[in-house]
């Protein structure tokens, strides 16, 4: 073992973007995941570099919206009724993070980290040459009511407040620019900076081979625990193996919890399940990625086909999935997009890694400067992969990340 090495346990978008900043950074990188490199969270989700996004999910009052969420199984955020008691301390936190002052730290740590998450990308992309699958067409955020549009305004004063570049445009502007959507679209706004990739496990698999030709290795195991050693970690898999790792990372989405907790620190990670599906040939075309906030979902056309999703789902990691909300999300779609057709399209549904307060864990482990956590990504994991990434390097090389990286350490909980 030299002390250039460094184990990553998660092959999802942060493990693979943190392997991929090493190697280039000199580091010796063996990534460890119980499956093929993006099979979980990172293969199915909207492809969106969503850099913009600038809010918490908690806000003030929406835990008040808690209770509605139990008894609408379809809506657009639920809870399962059997996970509602294991869900309870996530929300009691979740409550705690919509205070306004709460908030506000919340967004400034989100603004701050997706400030870098683009740079960051595009360096990686360019060390990869993988420039021609990206889609620079920008955002529509678009709504079918007055009320709703109204509201959207003050999020968009704060996007603008933090130099986002928004426009609101009307209902006609909005079919202008994309035909396939209906006459009901009262308005919305164009967000040109946004961008998306055309395809996200594409993007995974591309990593890999890039990750390969740095000299990275990849071993198929299933970390059952991991512990601090003299100098460093040992790494116990499931088949009695055992590694020794000079520097650590936990890059496990939505399952790094009790491989935390394993060495002492109990983080609030749950997991937001969220649905799509991905129709091949949906007979409209679409250009620009098209959020639909009133309704919870958003449009994204991409390589494989026109993806439709998003929805949150409290239910955990082993709860079956409900096919049904694949079922309630395109009937919503088409009173957007009236010709949509849905034939041959491939249902999915992945599991956001979530903390409470919208932020992930980017730290070292409590007491040890050879453990580190990268996980907790939420919504936003493909957005600040790279960006995570660079902040992981810098914490192992001892660099000076390029921002204050303390609202994202292990000791906020
Ligand atoms: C419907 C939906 C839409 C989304 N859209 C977007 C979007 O447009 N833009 C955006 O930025 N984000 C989006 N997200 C969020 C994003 O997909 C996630 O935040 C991101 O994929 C998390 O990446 P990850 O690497 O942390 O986790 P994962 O991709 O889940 O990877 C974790 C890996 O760790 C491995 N692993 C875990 N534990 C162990 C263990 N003990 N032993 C061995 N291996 C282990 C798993 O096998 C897995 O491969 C979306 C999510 C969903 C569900």
């Amino acid at each position: 073992m030299s002390d250039s090495s460094v184990y990553i346990v998660g092959a999802g978008i942060v493990g693979l973007a943190s392997a991929a900043v090493l190697l280039e950074r000199g580091y010796k990188v063996t990534v460890i995941d119980r499956a093929e490199p993006g099979n979980a969270t990172s293969r199915g989700n909207a492809a969106a570099i969503a850099w913009t996004d600038v809010s918490p999910l908690a806000s003030p009052g929406i835990w008040k919206k808690v209770p509605g969420w139990l008894f609408d199984p379809l809506g657009p955020l639920s809870i399962r009724p059997v996970y509602a008691l294991k869900i309870l301390p996530w929300m009691l936190r979740f409550a705690a993070a919509s205070r306004p002052a709460a908030m506000r730290r919340s967004t400034e740590a989100i603004v701050a980290l997706n400030s870098l998450a683009l740079p960051a990308w595009e360096r990686i992309w360019t060390r990869m040459g993988w420039g021609n699958h990206l889609r620079r067409e920008g955002c529509l955020d678009v709504f079918d009511k007055e009320s709703e549009l109204a509201g959207a305004r003050a999020g968009w004063r704060k996007q603008r407040d933090y130099g986002i570049e928004i426009e609101e445009i009307d209902g006609k502007a909005i079919r202008d620019m994309e035909p396939a959507l209906s006459e009901n679209v009262v308005g919305g706004a164009f967000l040109p900076g946004w961008l998306h990739v055309d395809d996200p496990l594409l993007l995974c698999r591309d990593l890999e081979s890039h990750i390969r030709g740095l000299g990275g290795k990849f071993v198929v195991g299933q970390v059952e625990r991991v512990e601090r050693a003299e100098a460093g970690a040992m790494v116990h898999l499931a088949d009695g193996a055992t590694i020794p790792a000079r520097k650590l990372v936990i890059a496990g989405g939505a399952w790094s919890k009790a491989l935390a907790k394993g060495l002492g620190d109990a983080i609030p990670l749950d997991t937001e399940r969220g649905y799509n599906i991905t129709v091949p040939d949906p007979g409209v075309s679409l250009r620009r990625f098209v959020m639909l906030p009133g309704y919870g979902f958003v449009l994204s056309p991409i390589e494989p086909g026109l993806r439709i999703g998003g929805a949150v789902e409290f239910g955990g990691l082993e709860a079956e999935a409900n096919w049904a909300r694949v079922d309630a999300l395109v009937a919503r779609a088409r009173k957007v997009v009236p010709d949509l057709k849905t034939d041959g399209g491939t249902r999915w549904m992945g599991f956001r890694p979530s903390i409470p307060d919208s932020l992930p864990v980017i730290s070292k482990a409590r007491g040890s400067n050879d453990i580190l956590y990268a996980f907790g990504h939420g919504h936003h994991g493909l957005t600040q992969a790279a960006a995570t990434a660079e902040i992981i390097a810098d914490e192992i090389s001892g660099a000076e990340p390029a921002i204050d990286i303390s609202p994202y350490r292990v000791d906020r909980f």
